[in-house]
């Protein structure tokens, strides 16, 4: 069979079926024909999950902009990015993070960044971040005096 270029691109880029149909406005039947035509390898079972973890789902969905943010192409709940990952939905912030800092956060999550949706692990603090910026002011106030 003949397989269209776009289908054939976003297959080969590991674009997970049901995506690679939804965005190009085919069904699920010409994808899979066209993944079968182009004798690509079989895609990993196991709840579909297009993505081998959380973090290369994670990856998967963002770019790069400016002053270090990273803007989220993937779903949203409501303002909040949303990595779906072997049928579970994950904040992107807290993969972000984990990804930036090397841990979980925690406690709540807030942005620190003026970037609505930004999914830049390090325009995140948790509460362990928060405690310590407030232990730095008072210690800076320590050295520096002041009624700051
Ligand atoms: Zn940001």
């Amino acid at each position: 069979m003949k397989v269209r270029a776009d289908i054939a691109e976003l297959l080969q880029a590991g674009v997970h079926h049901q995506d690679i149909a939804r965005q190009l406005h085919v069904s699920r039947k010409t994808v899979s024909a066209a993944h079968r035509a182009l004798n690509l390898p079989a895609r990993v079972r196991g709840g579909g999950a297009p993505h081998a973890t959380l973090e290369d789902a994670y990856r998967a969905r963002t770019v790069p902009g400016d002053d270090g943010h990273i803007r989220w192409t993937g779903p949203m709940d409501g303002t909040l990015p949303v990595v779906c990952h072997d049928g579970q939905r994950t904040p992107a912030p807290r993969v972000a993070f984990r990804l930036h800092h090397g841990r979980d956060p925690e406690g709540r999550l807030r942005r620190t960044c003026d970037m609505p949706g930004c999914a830049a692990g390090a325009h995140y603090a948790d509460r362990l971040i928060r405690e310590a910026n407030k232990r730095a002011d008072k210690a800076f106030a320590a050295i520096f005096g002041g009624d700051q």
